[in-house]
């Protein structure tokens, strides 16, 4: 992308966006959590709507001047209502800690309970963390793995403590998990308690979008909040979806604004309109499927080199390795090795991980970015051999400037494309 205005303003600032393209060009991007927007998506970003406050909702905003940010945000609520089928959407939040905040304060009390997935099995910081602000405010409960070598959630168990500690809200959702949540359990024990049930859908609602991976409304809960940048391929932000009850769908709009935020980002919705505008079509579908393929034959390559992983393999787009376990290499240093040949992942607890958080037993990556890069499953074989080469051959610097040429040459052969197909 050019920045010539900024070339001409400010050199200091266009040599940080000038490196950051060059290494996202050169570099191989493994971090779940992260992806390529379009250039459209990128053009939206940098449009007129920067300028603009537009409080409200369209058609009921604070301020005048709101035919064109009427207009995209309407857009960007229609494509998401299509895309996730439901019958409500905020695309207001900022980013999907603050749409996560807004949803608690739109159904809970102070001082009311929430059953999420344990931070150390896969679950999120805004889902409980003890560093995190809502936990002043609400009460986390928590429900873990049965068993970390399939992955399957102790279903028994969450459903005793939901009856115990009576949470007014449960959450499914997780980042770093690497298996489907069984999702109708979720619905009959919160209808069991009298809580709300609510899925984090941030890591795989491009999953979802895509029609690879189950939705969570089909199978009755009541909402669902995500961000926007991770595999749905949109600009960074959040959402707030809700089924049928316009309650529920009240109180969100209201917790988002006036309740969290102030004037919504406008030149973001835009972005987000057209990202969603791009997941409509078909070829979306077989975007979220490849991701889905090149996970396993990633999987597929740890397997056969016997690296332990949690959950035993994936379901989603996402590996969480046990790097100590396995290879004797702690997560940050495999992170730092990885780093070196130009592959970027990041080091992350596993269940019950015996190191410390800052400097763990696993890597995390996987396999939305890459895919949209055209890494087919070869490809992505590939790289997960690489990524073992290395790590084995951490203390040899000639085999790891080899493996750093060849990175460069993969990620040479797929460039970060501008349009999406
Ligand atoms: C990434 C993520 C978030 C937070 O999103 P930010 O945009 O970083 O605020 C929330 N929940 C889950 C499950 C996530 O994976």
């Amino acid at each position: 992308m050019e920045y010539s205005h900024v070339a001409t303003q400010d050199s200091a600032v266009h040599a940080a966006l000038v490196g950051e393209e060059q290494r996202e060009a050169e570099g191989l991007e493994l971090i779940p959590s992260e992806n390529y927007v379009s250039y459209a998506v990128r053009e939206a970003l940098g449009s007129a709507l920067t300028n603009k406050y537009a409080e409200g909702l369209p058609g009921k905003r604070y301020y005048g001047g709101q035919e064109f940010t009427d207009a995209v945000e309407t857009l960007a609520i229609d494509r998401a209502k299509e895309l996730f089928g439901c019958a409500f959407a905020n695309v207001q939040p900022l980013s999907g800690a603050p749409a996560n905040v807004a949803a608690y304060f739109a159904l809970l009390e102070p001082g009311d309970t929430v059953l999420g997935m344990d931070l150390s099995h896969g679950g999120h910081l805004t889902h409980g963390h003890p560093l995190t602000s809502v936990t002043k405010v609400f009460n986390f409960v928590r429900y873990k793995m049965k068993d970390v070598e399939t992955g399957e959630i102790d279903y028994d168990a969450m459903r005793a403590v939901a009856k115990h500690e009576k949470p007014k809200l449960i959450l499914a959702g997780f980042s770093a998990y690497s298996r489907e949540l069984d999702y109708e359990q979720f619905v009959s024990i919160g209808r069991e308690v009298g809580a709300y049930v609510m899925a984090d859908i941030a890591h795989i609602a491009g999953l979802i979008a895509g029609k690879v991976a189950q939705n969570p409304f089909d199978v009755g809960f009541d909402l669902m909040t995500t961000t926007t940048h991770k595999t749905l391929r949109g600009p960074r932000g959040g959402m707030i979806l809700t089924r049928e009850n316009e309650e529920i769908a009240h109180k969100i709009n209201k917790a988002v604004f006036p309740g969290l935020q102030g004037g919504p980002h406008m030149n973001n919705i835009a972005g987000k309109a057209i990202a969603f505008g791009e997941a409509l079509r078909p070829s979306f579908h077989i975007y979220a499927g490849q991701i889905l393929k090149n996970a396993k034959a990633m999987e597929e390559v740890l397997h056969a080199r016997g690296v332990r992983m949690i959950g035993g393999g994936t379901s989603n787009h996402l590996i969480l390795a046990d790097v100590f376990g396995s290879l004797g290499v702690s997560g940050k240093e495999a992170e730092q090795v990885l780093d070196e040949v130009g592959i970027t992942v990041n080091k992350n607890v596993i269940a019950d991980d015996v190191r410390k958080p800052l400097d763990p037993s696993g890597i995390r990556f996987g396999t939305p970015a890459l895919t949209t890069r055209g890494f087919d499953e070869r490809d992505c074989a590939q790289v997960a051999t690489h990524m073992l080469d290395a790590l084995e051959g951490k203390d040899d610097p000639a085999k790891k400037e080899t493996i750093r040429a060849e990175v460069r040459a993969l990620a040479q052969t797929h460039p970060v494309p501008e349009v999406f197909v």
